[in-house]
């Protein structure tokens, strides 16, 4: 067994009966809490005529109602805060994976709500400590020099990887995400960074700048990248491996759970480790909302068992996954999740064919002389739905006819995408740069049709 990365040896191989044991007293704890405290939770069980007495095992949990996004959009800003507001330290919003670019304006012009989560001291405290186990399994070091380009503000990303950085010794750079790409360049360059923290986009959008401004990998050092923030592909993470030449880590932690540290993978590589001794995790079938076979996919649903100023109770985040029970090599002892392929609200619907705009960017990536950059646009025609995918060529089409080429290339991509999803799209080819210069990035799925 292998225990150089750990960053608590105690909890994270914590044997699996006594974890169980754990999670159900701090569960207890929880629900008597919440009860108390939070007006939301206490309708909620009464009206499922949940009696916490009965709650006498995990299994026992499934008696629980549910708590979705729109229960803590609704809740706006503070009502389902466990404690009362001089007891919050720190205050954040979820930047809204569904109410697109919601903030306080927008709620303040009546528009999508953001989530607003509050956290205590000792919140505060056990969010340090997962970031920093997340970190520290991931390779990172107090070596090493950690550069963080995500956004600092409203938004917990940056804060939670910052802080679990410093806990761990390294020296961290909060470059944010107002810093532009070349600026990021010259201190990734100048301060010799050797771990990158962005979401994948951002860094693709640097990894792309180094080629045009051709700053050679061998002035940078470079090793690893932990992303976050935004699903990704295979193909997408096997591209910046290359094209940075890193080791790349994926991590999970949406804001209203946590942020940063709720799970990550380590060295391994092969699923992200859950902090299981603040959380317990399910996963169930979107629609009946039934517990899935071990191992299958469906809705990640979650518990916090350690939080004192915002929890949540079975909480359907939307991300699909599947669990790993399988024991890690690396010696935790904790659940593995599957990167997140979806979410429940992604999966576009054309025609009656379901597909996630994650299949469609693993389809082009395998077709050469195409940008990672895509677009897809949804509209009806004579009331039926039509789709059309706009998507970058990449720089270096090289070729005697370049209209013959694009235009083989082009049926290539349509044809694969039919092969595949069952679908008939009409490929628009762009030229390079043009999606990508687009003002905060293209929206990757844009839906025309009426209703
Ligand atoms: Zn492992």
């Amino acid at each position: 067994m292998d225990q150089v990365n750990l960053y608590n040896p105690k909890c994270e191989t914590i044997p699996r009966d006594e974890l169980r044991q754990v999670q159900f007293e701090r569960l207890q704890s929880t629900l008597n809490r919440v009860y108390r405290n939070v007006a939301f939770y206490k309708a909620a069980f009464d009206g499922h005529r949940v009696n916490l007495e009965r709650i006498t095992d995990l299994s026992a949990m499934r008696e629980l109602p549910f708590t979705t996004k729109e229960d803590l959009q609704r809740s706006y800003p503070y009502d389902m805060f466990a404690v009362p507001l001089r007891d919050i330290v720190r205050i954040h919003t979820t930047s809204g994976t569904t109410g697109k670019g919601a903030s306080p304006h927008d709620a303040a012009l009546g528009g999508p709500k953001p989530i607003v989560v509050g956290y205590t001291q000792n919140d505060l405290r056990n969010w340090r400590e997962c970031a920093a186990r997340l970190l520290t399994a991931a390779g990172v070091t107090q070596h090493d020099v950690v550069q963080i380009a995500l956004h600092y503000s409203l938004f917990a990303e940056g804060f939670g990887f910052h802080q679990g950085a410093e806990r761990v010794g390294a020296s961290v750079i909060p470059a944010s995400l107002a810093t532009g790409v070349a600026k990021q360049i010259v201190v990734m360059r100048d301060f010799k960074t050797t771990v990158l923290i962005s979401t994948p986009s951002h860094a693709l959008n640097i990894a792309v700048s180094l080629d045009e401004a051709q700053v050679s990998l061998e002035r940078l050092s470079l090793r690893l990248g932990l992303f976050s923030g935004e699903r990704w592909s295979d193909t997408l993470r096997r591209q910046l491996e290359e094209r940075l030449r890193i080791d790349s880590i994926d991590t999970y932690g949406p804001t209203e759970v946590l942020g940063p540290g709720v799970a990550g993978e380590c060295h391994l590589r092969h699923g992200l480790h859950i902090n299981e001794d603040q959380f317990i995790v399910e996963v169930v079938d979107p629609k009946t909302l039934a517990p899935v076979a071990e191992g299958h996919e469906g809705e990640l649903v979650v518990t916090t068992i350690m939080k004192e100023g915002f929890p949540l109770i079975r909480y359907r985040t939307g991300d699909i996954t599947r669990l790993n029970p399988e024991p890690c090599p690396c010696g935790r002892t904790f659940l593995r999740m599957a990167p997140v392929c979806g979410r429940t609200d992604d999966l576009v619907l054309v025609r009656g064919v379901g597909f996630f705009p994650a299949q469609i960017e693993g389809i082009l990536a395998e077709c050469s002389g195409i940008s990672p950059y895509f677009q897809i646009i949804l509209d009806q025609e004579g009331g039926v739905d039509t789709i059309q995918i706009r998507v970058e060529i990449a720089d270096d089409i090289q070729s005697l006819d370049k209209v013959k080429a694009i235009e083989t290339l082009r049926l290539e991509a349509a044809k694969r995408i039919q092969a595949v999803l069952d679908i008939e799209a009409k490929v628009i080819l762009l030229e390079p740069g043009s999606l990508r210069r687009l003002a905060g990035g293209a929206e990757r799925v844009v839906d025309r049709r009426p209703g």
